[in-house]
């Protein structure tokens, strides 16, 4: 029985494989992501957990002789077709990066750039508010909304773009590592909000922290990668299932090697 029965499957990838050039860097993934729930990429460095998610929005057509192959669907609606507008997209499945990157301006304009572009035309002043308590961090600078967004701390920055992602409401969250550049505390921050966030958005996390995975996530893919003959590296998925399965009791060997930490 597939792991997500009885779910509604909002973003599908059938036989995806992407490729750099001539290399192949991920083949043949099958993989359901169902709705308000987070899903976790694991597996070791260079197996395509990155260039899986930027699968999702399309962000893969920004680097230069990267091709994508096989099908990705949205709602039923298949988004690899060139046809579909990316930046549209992007605004429904937003990203959040492993180094925190806001723009080099206010607070305040932080939230309302992006919200701006994507065409909102409500109140801005609480669209700001609301988006900074989505992403908890109203109470840290609702006094400083005109400060620059480069002067708080790391994990308020990563909560900014957060914040800033979800300005835009979008119904998917993709998050590359976002917690790799921050301290314990603030991982913790990120992690906690990450559950409220679920009830609201659908999440996909890439990490290399097995404790993150276990902790935040409802399903898990573990991905593995295996040399090729000219010398490069193929990822492919080696298990996707609920997080307790994956970590408890996962049918590969590989699996069970990788979140054991016996791996490689
Ligand atoms: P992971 O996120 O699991 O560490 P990546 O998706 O970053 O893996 O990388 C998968 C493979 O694709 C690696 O072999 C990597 O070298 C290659 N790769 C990733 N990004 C690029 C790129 N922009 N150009 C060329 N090769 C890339």
């Amino acid at each position: 029985m597939s792991p997500t029965a009885g779910e509604n499957i909002l973003l599908k990838a059938e036989a995806l494989s992407v490729y750099y050039g001539n290399a192949l860097a991920v083949k043949d993934v099958y993989l359901e992501v169902p709705k308000n729930k987070i899903v976790a990429f694991i597996g070791p460095s260079g197996c395509g957990k990155s260039t899986i998610l930027r699968c999702f929005n399309r962000m893969n057509d920004l680097i230069n002789g990267c091709r994508v192959q096989g099908r990705i669907t949205f709602h039923d609606q298949e988004i690899t077709d060139r046809r579909v507008d990316a930046v549209e997209l992007r605004s429904r499945i937003g990203m959040v990066f492993q180094k925190p990157n806001p723009f080099p301006k206010s607070i305040y304009e932080n939230i309302a750039y992006g919200a701006r572009i994507n065409g909102y035309q409500g109140d801005m002043d609480e669209l700001v508010e609301k988006s900074l308590r989505q992403a908890a961090l109203w109470d840290e600078v609702k006094d400083k909304l005109k400060d620059s967004g480069l002067a708080l701390s790391g994990g308020q920055q990563q909560r900014l773009c957060i914040a800033r992602t979800v300005a835009v409401q979008p119904e998917v969250i993709l998050m590359d590592e976002p917690c790799s550049a921050l301290d314990p505390i603030s991982t913790l921050a990120i992690e906690e909000l990450m559950q409220t966030l679920k009830q609201q958005y659908t999440i996909i996390i890439v990490t290399h922290n097995m404790q993150q995975a276990s902790r935040t996530s409802d399903y898990t893919a573990f991905f593995n990668a295996r040399a090729t003959e000219g010398g490069g590296k193929m990822g492919y998925l080696v298990e996707f299932d609920t997080t307790e399965k994956i970590f408890d009791s996962p049918d590969q060997e590989a699996t069970a090697d990788y979140v054991s930490g016996r791996f490689g």
